[in-house]
Parts: structure tokens; C-alpha cells; sequence
């Protein structure tokens, strides 16, 4: 299929479940041809809610009144280790974007800290220029995930009012800085919900398309984040509904059978368990959204977004086990970046 965004759009259009039947079916055959019933996993933790910008959409934004927390060494090292009783080997380290409150050195000590319990270490932080993007894959990050939200420019700035997610081209140029800076994976999404959908999935595919002629030697995956509430207050966007995301994850599949489509737990376990049948080859398992809720389950710090799969590791890996796929701790032995 042509991914034009008229195409996208006719395909968001149609409602005949004939055409969606296709859909799922072809999807669900390209994933097991490529990806068997194997389901990679990583869990979320985040280090820090301090944040500069203002995304109106985000529970950690700059103008909320929350208790900013950030997390110390010895709190960082707890966290992983009680993370990585789970048997999960891949971590995704999370910060607000605010430069002066988690800097580079931050984030390079909580690299190496990770370093000790994890195989895989990836960082979904402010974007940086090439060399603070080395520097982090020196110290033993293997992978970034970076989504736009929303590729149309105009949206762009109604929904991101301050700090250095403002700026919409360095966000961009981001993955293109990443491949050079050494990152062997790279994540890419829109928030859906946020932008117009058609135009915004278009342009998604479009960049992964250059980034993948460009860069081939690269790993990418994909991530389509809905639009979640805030402590069960929603933001003004235009809703997702599930139909429509199912078109979503069957059409990135088609267009390109080989990439990683992953999915959070801010979607509920009986989507996320349909998803795994249709395109979807990664989860997040056991997350907590909020800072040091690993360590201490009952912390009811202010959350980034609401968690609808609130299921244990352990129950989802059991889950998978029983449904015949195949939960992949860690596809990856960690070696020295140099
Ligand atoms: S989405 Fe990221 S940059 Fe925006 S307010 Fe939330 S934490 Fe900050």
C-alpha cells in the first residue's frame, strides 16, 4: 500500500469489517513471519519529575504544582535492583526535560549504575546534541526513544507552550544526531490523539523511511502512545478509540514487516493482550509512572500519565507463557561502546 496520506486517510475512513478482518490478518501473519511469538520486554523507571517545558498534555509539566522529586544514586541503584528482581533485562531510564536538574553527568551515573543489573539500557530524556548523546553511549546506553507527538507544525505549538520542547526542529534532528552518536536502537512515535492523525502517521512513516535508507545499520522501532488522563483528568485532544488504533498497529505492520512496534501499559492488558496477536513485539511489564514507585509500591507521587495495565510482571510474563508466545528477558549481551 501507497502510505500517502489520502491512502491513511481512506483506510481511517472505512468501517467495513471485511476490510479490517484483511487488515488483521495480514498483519498478524507478517509479524509471526518475522518476529515468531517472541515478545520482548523492558520496564520504565523514572528518575526524575523535574521538568522546564510545557507539553499541556503531561502530568510533570513545568506549571503543575507537584512535589518535584529526584531520584539519588542510592535511590537510582534501589530502584534497578528491585526492577531486576523481575528477570527483565532491558531498562528504559526517564526524565522530564530539564537539562539543569537531571544533566548529562546525572544521566551517565545512572547509565552505569544501570549497567550492573541490566543488559540493555535505553533513555527517553530531553534531546541533546551529538556529543552528549556519545558521551551517553560511552557510558553504556545502547538505545534512545524520542517521539515527535505531533508532526504538524502548527499543533506543535499550540500543545508544547514553553522550555526546550518548544523547539520542534532540534526535537526532529534527533535520531538523525542519535545514529551518529552510535545508538544501536531508536525509537520513534506520535502521541495519538494530539495531532491530525492521517497527516501526523504519514509523516511518522516518512521519517522512519529516510532514517532507514540513511542509517540501515540501525535497529528502529515504533510506539503509538494514546493520549492518557492525568490523575483522571483528561486534556482536550481528539480521542483514539480502539478500532482505530487496531487500524493503526495492523498498517504499520504492513508497511514495514520488520520493525519493532511497541506498546505500554498505558493501554489496558485486554488491548495489549489483542495487540501481541496482531503487530505489537515489545511491552513494558510491572510499570510504575511514578518517581521510586518500584522500591515503594503504595507512592502516590504525581504520575507522567495513568497506568490502565496495572498487572505485575510476573502476571504478565504468565500471560504470555500460557498464550503460547515466547517473553524474551534480554535479546542482547551488553558490550563495552566504544
Ligand atoms: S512530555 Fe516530557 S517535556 Fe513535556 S511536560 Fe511532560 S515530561 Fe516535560
Amino acid at each position: 500500500m501507497n502510505a500517502s496520506r489520502e491512502n491513511i486517510q481512506a483506510l481511517l475512513d472505512d468501517n467495513s469489517p471485511e476490510r479490517l478482518e484483511a487488515l488483521a490478518r495480514e498483519a498478524a501473519h507478517l509479524t509471526r513471519q518475522y518476529f515468531g511469538r517472541a515478545i520482548g520486554l523492558y520496564t520504565p523507571l523514572y528518575l526524575s519529575n523535574h521538568c522546564a517545558s510545557h507539553c499541556v498534555y503531561c502530568g510533570f509539566h513545568s506549571h503543575h504544582k507537584i512535589t518535584r522529586i529526584k531520584l539519588s544514586a542510592e535511590q537510582i541503584d534501589a530502584e534497578l535492583k528491585a526492577i531486576s528482581r523481575t528477570g527483565v533485562q532491558n531498562i528504559l531510564l526517564l526524565t522530564g526535560e530539564s537539562p539543569q536538574a537531571t544533566p548529562l553527568e546525572y544521566l551517565k551515573e545512572a547509565v552505569t549504575l544501570a549497567k550492573q543489573y541490566f543488559q540493555g539500557i535505553a533513555l527517553e530524556v530531553y534531546p541533546m546534541p551529538e556529543e552528549d548523546y556519545h558521551a551517553l553511549y560511552l557510558s553504556g546506553a545502547d538505545g534512545v526513544t524520542v517521539y515527535q507527538e505531533t508532526y504538524e507544525r502548527t499543533r506543535y505549538a499550540e500543545v508544547h507552550l514553553g522550555g526546550q520542547k518548544k523547539d520542534y526542529d532540534f526535537r526532529w534532528g534527533a535520531p538523525t544526531r542519535l545514529t551518529r552518536a552510535g545508538m544501536r536502537q531508536i525509537s520513534l512515535g506520535i502521541l495519538l490523539g494530539l495531532g491530525p492523525l492521517a497527516s501526523d502517521l504519514c509523516a511518522l512513516y516518512s521519517h522512519l523511511r529516510e532514517l532507514e535508507t540513511e542509517f540501515p545499520g540501525v535497529e528502529y522501532s515504533l510506539s503509538f502512545p494514546r493520549l492518557r488522563t492525568i490523575k483522571a483528568k483528561s486534556f482536550a485532544g481528539t480521542p483514539v478509540d480502539d478500532i482505530t488504533f487496531v487500524k493503526i498497529l495492523c498498517l504499520t505492520r504492513i508497511l514495514f514487516p520488520r520493525v519493532g512496534i511497541n506498546l505500554s501499559t498505558r493501554e489496558s492488558a485486554a488491548f495489549r493482550n489483542k495487540a501481541l496477536e496482531l503487530s505489537v513485539t515489545k511491552i513494558s511489564v510491572g510499570s510504575r509512572t511514578t518517581v521510586g514507585g518500584y522500591k515503594d509500591p503504595d507512592n502516590t507521587g504525581a504520575p507522567q500519565f495513568d497506568i490502565a495495565d496495572d498487572r505485575s510482571a510476573a502476571e504478565t510474563i504468565r500471560y504470555l507463557k500460557e498464550h503460547g508466545f515466547d517473553p524474551v528477558f534480554t535479546d542482547w549481551r551488553r558490550i563495552e561502546n566504544t
